[in-house]
C-alpha cells in the first residue's frame, strides 16, 4: 500500500495508488494481455523509472476558507467543492510550486478569490504547464473578467517569488464552468507560450495546446512507434489523427514525405507552426475528419501511404477510416491507443482483412491511474 499520498481516497485522482509500482504494472500488463493477448504475445510494459511527478500540465483551483485562508486544490465533482492539495505526487514540482505562490502573491495583495456561489470575485483558478526538456514554465492565471486589479504588483511579486516562470498569460473565462479556460487572453509576461524538445524536434507549447502529459514516457512511446514504422528515407507516411503533429513531425526526419490529419482546427495550425520551427519541409497538415481524409484518398490517383500512424481518441476509428484503411492497404500500420478495448476492435477488423500483428508494446504513460498506453504495429500479409 503506498501511503504516500493523504488525499488519494477523497481526491480519485490515482486509482491504483493502493498498489506499488510493481503491481500496478503488472496490473496493466493483464489488462492488455487479455485485450490484445489474441493477437500476438504482448511485450512487457514499458514502465517509468521514477514515476513521480511527471504531469507537466497543472490545474489548480482556488476557494477561499471561512476563516479567509485561501485553500488551493483539485476540483471534486461529488461534493462541487475542492479537495486541498498543495503537492501532488503526479504534478511537476515548479508547477506545484507556482501555484502556491499565486496564493501567497494573492493573499497578500488582497486579490479576490472568485465564489462559484455567489459569482464575485476575481481569481478562479491556474493552470501552469511545464517543459520537461528546457525548462520553461508558464503560468495561465484564469480570471473571471478583464479587470486585474494591482496587475503589475502581482507579476512583479510573483516573479520575485519564482523567478523561474517564464510566461504569465491571464485567461479571461466569464461562464461558470469550473476548470474550463476561456477564450480571451492576455499575455502579462514573457512570450504568451514555452517551447519543449520531443525526440530531438522542437515544439511551441500554448495555453491551449494539446501536448501530452508525461513527457519522459512519451519520448518512449514514440521512439518504440517510430522503430516499428522501419522508415529508409524513402517512405510517404501519414499521421492519421496527428493532433498538433508531433508523431509527424518527429517522423518526417526518417521518410520521405509526410501528411498529417486532424480534425481539431487549433491543433493543425500549431503543427503547422511546429513545421516550420523545426525547418520540415517534407510536411504537411490538414483539418479534416481522418476517415473522410482518407476516403478521398482512396478516390484520388496519388500514390498511397506506406506507412500509417493512427492515434485516434478513446472511441477508437469508425468504419469509414477502417474501410479506406483496408482500401489504401499501407504496408504498415502503427496504431497507437489509449484504450485497448477499442484498439482490439479495430485490430480485429484489420487482422480480419490482410492484416497481421507483428508486435504490442503497451507503455505506462499515467502511473498511478488506471490508464495503459498500447503501441501495437500490423503490416499487411503478403499474397
Ligand atoms: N497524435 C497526437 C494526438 C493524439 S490524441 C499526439 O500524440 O499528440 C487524438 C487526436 O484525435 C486529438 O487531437 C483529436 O482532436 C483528434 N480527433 C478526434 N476525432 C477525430 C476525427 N474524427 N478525425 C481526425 N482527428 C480526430
Amino acid at each position: 500500500m503506498n501511503t504516500e499520498c493523504n488525499v488519494y481516497k477523497k481526491c480519485s485522482g490515482c486509482q491504483l495508488l493502493n498498489m506499488t509500482y510493481e503491481e500496478q504494472l503488472k496490473w496493466k500488463q493483464i489488462k492488455v494481455e487479455r485485450l490484445m493477448g489474441c493477437f500476438k504475445k504482448v511485450n512487457r510494459i514499458i514502465g517509468m523509472e521514477n514515476p513521480y511527478h511527471y504531469r507537466n500540465k497543472v490545474q489548480t483551483l482556488f476557494r477561499e476558507a471561512k476563516s479567509g485562508k485561501i485553500v488551493s486544490g483539485v476540483y471534486q465533482s461529488a461534493t462541487n467543492g475542492i479537495v486541498a492539495v498543495e503537492s501532488c505526487l503526479l504534478n511537476n514540482k515548479r508547477a506545484d510550486r507556482i501555484a502556491i505562490a499565486v496564493k501567497t502573491v494573492a493573499k497578500r495583495l488582497d486579490i479576490k478569490i472568485y465564489n462559484p456561489k455567489t459569482g464575485e470575485g476575481f481569481l478562479k483558478n491556474t493552470l501552469v504547464r511545464t517543459a520537461h526538456n528546457t525548462g520553461e514554465n508558464m503560468l495561465v492565471l484564469v480570471t473571471a473578467n478583464e479587470k486585474f486589479p494591482k496587475k503589475e504588483q502581482f507579476v512583479s511579486e510573483l516573479l520575485k517569488l519564482y523567478p523561474k516562470i517564464t510566461t504569465i498569460v491571464q485567461n479571461i473565462n466569464t461562464s461558470p464552468n469550473k476548470m474550463m479556460l476561456g477564450s480571451k487572453e492576455v499575455v502579462l509576461y514573457g512570450k504568451g507560450k514555452i517551447q519543449d524538445i520531443l525526440c530531438g524536434c522542437k515544439f511551441n507549447i500554448s495555453p491551449r495546446s494539446f501536448y501530452q502529459v508525461n513527457p519522459v514516457q512519451t519520448e518512449k512511446l514514440y521512439n518504440k512507434a517510430i522503430e516499428m514504422a522501419q522508415l529508409t528515407g524513402k517512405e510517404f507516411v501519414l499521421d492519421a489523427y496527428c493532433g498538433t503533429g508531433t508523431i509527424g513531425l518527429i517522423a518526417s526526419k526518417y521518410a520521405k514525405q509526410v501528411v498529417g490529419v486532424e480534425l481539431n482546427a487549433q491543433a493543425i495550425k500549431d503543427a503547422k507552426e511546429n513545421a516550420e520551427l523545426n525547418k520540415r519541409n517534407n510536411v504537411s497538415f490538414f483539418t479534416k475528419d481522418a476517415g473522410q481524409f482518407l476516403d478521398e484518398l482512396t478516390q484520388d490517383e496519388v500514390a498511397p501511404p506506406d506507412v500509417l500512424f493512427v492515434d485516434p481518441p478513446r472511441a477508437g476509428c469508425n468504419r469509414l477510416f477502417l474501410n479506406s484503411v483496408v482500401k489504401i492497404s499501407p504496408s504498415r500500420i502503427v496504431y497507437i491507443s489509449c484504450n485497448p478495448t477499442t484498439q482490439q476492435r479495430d485490430v480485429m477488423f484489420l487482422t480480419e482483412r490482410g492484416y497481421h500483428v507483428e508486435e504490442i508494446q503497451p507503455v505506462d504513460m499515467f502511473p498511478h491511474t488506471n490508464h495503459v498506453e498500447t503501441v501495437c504495429l500490423l503490416s499487411k500479409v503478403s499474397k
